[in-house]
């Protein structure tokens, strides 16, 4: 047998991205305009299997509307941790058909993990750690088996936490794009003016940063606006993205 027929048998158990790959993207559209950015990215359609994940949060409808823009079949994923505010839900619902989105789906914690190790539901009351383990990492990395890239809402302003986010990095050997991740608060309050789209319910009671309802609560002026997030204890992210991201891929109970 040749060499050039061996190759065939191989299997590339290769990541299909790599940081170099997210490092040439950072170089190649710095500065360039989040829209067209998106625009080229999926006309090039060199993404693999690629799906956008929200929370439908305060802020989500502008990354939801930017996508819609580009091409509103591209997957929308939800993770209801089952404990979201009914708010949060209704508004969901609202900005799938105001926006066209085909292809939303929601990805709930698993029923057996839930009964064994959140019997009485209460576990964010001990263990929010734990609790978010088994009600968003775990349905997260479910989520993103099948991935090759996602696409991900956060912005570097919105706590000294996320005090810098590349449009671009790596996670799992997935390519995790952050489109809005150099946008500030005005450029997102221009965009909700620009396109009339419509604000979170909740976001005009004072909850700037919007979660789980246990977990959640309003924030004071003058305050980070992730202050209201696991307020009292010493949790300042769910888990689900930078190295958190990495042990999601475990079974993290
Ligand atoms: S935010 Fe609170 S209720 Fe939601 S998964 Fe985490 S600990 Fe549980």
């Amino acid at each position: 047998m040749t060499d050039a027929a061996r190759k065939i048998d191989v299997i590339d158990a290769r990541p299909a991205f790599a940081q170099a790959d997210a490092d040439a993207l950072n170089a190649r559209f710095a500065g360039v305009d989040t829209l067209a950015m998106l625009q080229t990215l999926f006309a090039e359609a060199k993404l693999g299997n690629v799906a956008v994940v929200s929370s439908f949060g305060t802020e989500s409808a502008v990354l939801l509307h930017l996508v819609a823009t580009v091409d509103p079949s591209i997957p929308v994923l939800f993770i209801d941790t089952l404990k979201m505010f009914p708010e949060t839900l209704a508004y969901r619902e609202t900005l799938i058909e105001l926006l066209g989105l085909r292809h939303a789906s929601v990805v709930t914690p698993d029923t057996a993990v839930l009964a064994e190790k959140d019997a009485n539901q209460l576990r964010w009351s001990y263990d929010p750690d734990g609790c978010c383990a088994i009600r968003k990492v775990e349905p997260l990395a479910r989520a993103k088996r099948g991935l090759d890239t996602w696409i991900s809402g956060r912005k570097a302003f919105q706590s000294q936490t996320r005090a810098s986010i590349p449009r671009f990095e790596i996670e799992d050997g997935r390519l995790k794009i952050n489109p809005l991740g150099d946008w500030v608060k005005a450029d997102l309050e221009a965009y909700f003016a620009a396109h009339d789209l419509p604000r979170h319910p909740l976001e005009a009671e004072g909850y700037l940063s919007i979660g789980c309802q246990p977990c959640t609560s309003k924030v004071q002026p003058g305050e980070d606006p992730r202050a209201g997030r696991w307020r009292g204890w010493d949790k300042v992210e769910c888990g689900i993205h930078g190295s958190d991201g990495d042990k999601s891929e475990l079974p993290v109970f």
